[in-house]
């Protein structure tokens, strides 16, 4: 009985494994790839400081432009700071007085932020860039759609590009070649749980 288990078990892996095999066969582009994380559940940046761990893992040439008001001190920062300081890290809130109710402000603030991020589109050295949640900027208008999209389609061959957020809208889910949606089925906020210093931030 539990020889044919075992018999059966090993038969089935062999034709996963057989297919799983001709389908890496059949993937032989060699390219880097454009990703959205996106969705209402937690868990887009974090994956997207994730990759940034794997890219340097392998010596690679990384940077992050972050689309976030103010001067927000995150984990990932602070580590990435102090072992990676010749990293490009650059946040949106850097050096500007962020004012919510000054709409000329915030899109000054979102088109010098996106003069970082156009800078490295066009850098071929450059392996990963991190657009963390550029999808807003798009949402609110702050910055041009077909713009965001032309550079990020014309980036260098090798290079990807993460990008974070909510929403993200039909155009950039089009050219882009992944997207991941992480769902909220429930968060720890919600229970009146207070943001934690390693999770949250
Ligand atoms: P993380 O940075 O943890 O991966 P995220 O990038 O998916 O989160 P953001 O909308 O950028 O999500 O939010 C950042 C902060 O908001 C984090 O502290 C996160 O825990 C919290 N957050 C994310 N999703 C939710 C949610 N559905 N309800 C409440 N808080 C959330
Ligand atoms: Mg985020």
């Amino acid at each position: 009985m539990e020889d044919e288990k075992q018999r059966k078990h090993k038969a089935a892996m062999e034709k996963q494994k057989s297919k799983v095999d001709a389908k890496i066969e059949r993937a032989d582009i060699e390219r880097g790839v454009a990703v959205l994380l996106t969705g209402n559940g937690k868990g887009k940046s974090s994956s997207a400081f994730g990759m940034v761990i794997r890219a340097l893992g392998y010596g690679q040439k990384v940077a992050v432009v972050q689309f976030i008001k103010g001067k927000q001190l995150s984990g990932e920062e602070m580590f990435l700071q102090k072992h990676f300081p010749q990293m490009d890290f650059y946040q949106m809130g850097t050096g500007f007085t962020w004012n919510t109710q000054d709409r000329s402000g915030d899109i000054a603030a979102a088109e010098t932020t996106w003069a970082q991020a156009q800078k490295h589109l066009q850098d071929p050295e450059l392996d990963l860039l991190i657009l963390d949640e550029l999808t807003y900027m798009l949402a609110y208008q702050y910055l041009d759609e077909d713009k965001v999209i032309s550079a990020i389609q014309q980036r260098p061959e090798q290079q990807s590009v993460i990008v974070t957020g909510r929403g993200g809208g039909a155009a950039l889910r089009e050219c882009v070649d992944t997207v991941s949606e992480i769902k909220d089925i429930k968060h720890a906020f919600k229970a009146g749980i207070k943001a934690r210093k390693g999770v949250d931030y």
